[in-house]
């Protein structure tokens, strides 16, 4: 059969299997386009309304060979959930699927579908004092978090998604359309091979996820957050280790911004308001320090103030302000729009065990002043865990001079000093189109091969996810 009946075929199939949960044509739109405004054409989209329906219709996508792409909220950043520019890609949404199966608090879990919103499912958590601690900027749903295995800014404390998971539902595209169900909110579960792992940041790839299952933990009852300025990246991470001994596991984020990040917020949004201008500071830190124990604000504080009181004297410190943690979350949250104000941004999004991550940023910057002295680069991110969002800015006067292969030139070189350094391109954000080809350069062939056996082996036709390892 030649492509365009080929196409129509599986359109109708897929129609007469999803009904109303079926789109196509300019109704598809809305469903093409990801967070980063990556792109492309669906062949249609398909919004199951349950688990039955999504066995279906891998049934049916088997049967007529449709490549299908998971899409969540459309949060990621790195195009794998959304589907390329051919036409043949069927997207599925799980945006109909939103029932919160079980609310279990004397458990701490909570099991829901896969379209589920991260604050819809919060929002049931806090009736019980509870929360899933995954803490982004975004809000996306049940099954992006488990595709991505987001991080955020609370990773330092309550860890990634893949920690939070306890169990998950996965419709396979095999002949069967076959439902594995490894959803039972179990802690312990040390009965063999842990299949959800396969499914768990796959980015998209081996399986639809239909349900899972989160552990939750308390709400945080008492807390106190400073912004601290430092004289170096190495005068951070000792500041971090000092707040590690004083506060131990309720050191909840250590998200760190370069000087030059923070002057951009101050010059693109004065409402949100910096507590201090420090001449000398190189970077500054967000921390916050939480716990589940009510009552404790005011000796949080004061052991906050004590601990940065001791770090000035060392001179590890410059200057310090303690103030409600939302007040300082805003000049954070602030920061990607502040620096895309700048020009057009090159994102990196990378990590190092945390002792490298002071050098590392230190050489990039010096870097890119030396070899582009036109550009300018803004660090920030999560310090408390090894994590930086590094953002290139090409002012818009020259972007011209920086087309693609450019861009590609300069990504590879600098992705090459991440290596060097110890460190992974890609910290939380996942492989997707945007840097699968990063993915084949820079992990082991080893890995790299084990990955596709298991691809392989989950989804033989290769009709799941923009992926293909
Ligand atoms: C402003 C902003 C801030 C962000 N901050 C952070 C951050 O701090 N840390 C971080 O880690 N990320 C962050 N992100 C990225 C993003 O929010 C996360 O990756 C999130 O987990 C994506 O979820 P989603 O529901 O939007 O998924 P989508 O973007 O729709 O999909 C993400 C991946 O999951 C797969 N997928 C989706 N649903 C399913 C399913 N049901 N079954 C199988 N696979 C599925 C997709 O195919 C794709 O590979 C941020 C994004 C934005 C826009």
């Amino acid at each position: 059969m030649n492509a365009l009946p080929e196409r129509i075929a599986q359109q109708r199939a897929l129609a007469a299997t999803l009904g109303d949960g079926w789109l196509e044509g300019p109704s598809c739109e809305p469903y093409a386009t990801d967070a980063a405004l990556i792109g492309g054409v669906a062949l249609g989209v398909a919004r199951p309304a349950s688990t039955a329906d999504t066995s279906a219709l891998a049934r049916v996508a088997v049967a007529h060979r449709v490549a299908l792409v998971a899409q969540g909220a459309r949060t990621g950043l790195v195009g794998a959930a959304v589907p390329d520019r051919s036409g043949t890609q069927c997207v599925v949404s799980f945006d109909r699927m939103r029932a919160i199966r079980a609310f279990d608090p004397a458990n701490r879990s909570i099991t829901v579908e896969a379209g589920v919103r991260l604050s819809d499912l919060n929002r049931v958590a806090a009736e019980a004092g509870l929360c899933l601690p995954i803490d982004l900027g975004s809000d996306p749903a049940a099954g992006g978090l488990v595709g991505a295995n987001a991080g955020g800014s609370r990773l330092i404390k309550y860890g990634d998604v893949r920690r939070n998971v306890l169990g998950v539902e996965v419709v396979l595209a095999d002949a069967a359309g076959t439902v594995i169900d490894a959803l039972a909110p179990l802690r312990k579960r040390n009965a063999g091979f842990d299949v959800t792992q396969c499914f768990i940041g796959a980015n998209g790839a081996n399986g639809l996820v239909t349900a899972v299952s989160f552990a939750l933990a308390p709400l945080e009852r008492s807390s106190c957050a400073a912004f601290v300025a430092f004289a170096s990246y190495d005068a951070a991470l000792a500041g971090l280790l000092a707040f590690e001994r004083a506060f131990g596991e309720m050191l909840s984020a250590f998200e760190f911004m370069s000087a030059a990040a923070v002057d951009c917020v101050a010059a693109a949004f004065p409402a949100v308001r910096v507590p201090f201008a420090a001449g000398d500071a190189a970077c500054y830190a967000l921390v916050e320090i939480a716990t589940g124990m009510p009552g404790l604000d005011a000796l949080l504080e004061e052991r906050a103030l004590a601990t940065l009181d001791a770090l000035a004297n060392e001179r590890v410190v410059l200057d310090a302000a303690c103030a409600p943690a939302e007040r300082f979350w805003r000049i954070r949250d602030a920061l990607p729009a502040a620096v895309a104000q700048g020009g057009v941004p090159l994102s990196f999004d990378v990590s190092f065990p945390r002792g490298a991550l002071a050098a590392f940023i230190t050489d990039a910057e010096q870097w890119i002043a030396a070899a582009h002295p036109s550009l300018s680069c803004h660090a920030f991110g999560h310090f408390g865990d090894g994590g930086c969002h590094l953002v290139v800015s090409i002012p818009h006067a020259i972007a011209q001079r920086y087309g693609p292969l450019q861009q590609v030139a300069l990504r590879g070189a600098l992705y090459d000093r991440v290596v060097r350094a110890g460190g992974c391109f890609s910290a939380e954000h996942g492989v997707g189109p945007v840097n699968v080809a990063y993915y084949r350069k820079l992990v082991p062939a080893e890995s790299r091969q084990l990955a596709a056996a298991v691809q392989h082996a989950i989804d033989p036709l290769g009709l799941i996810g923009r992926v293909r390892y």
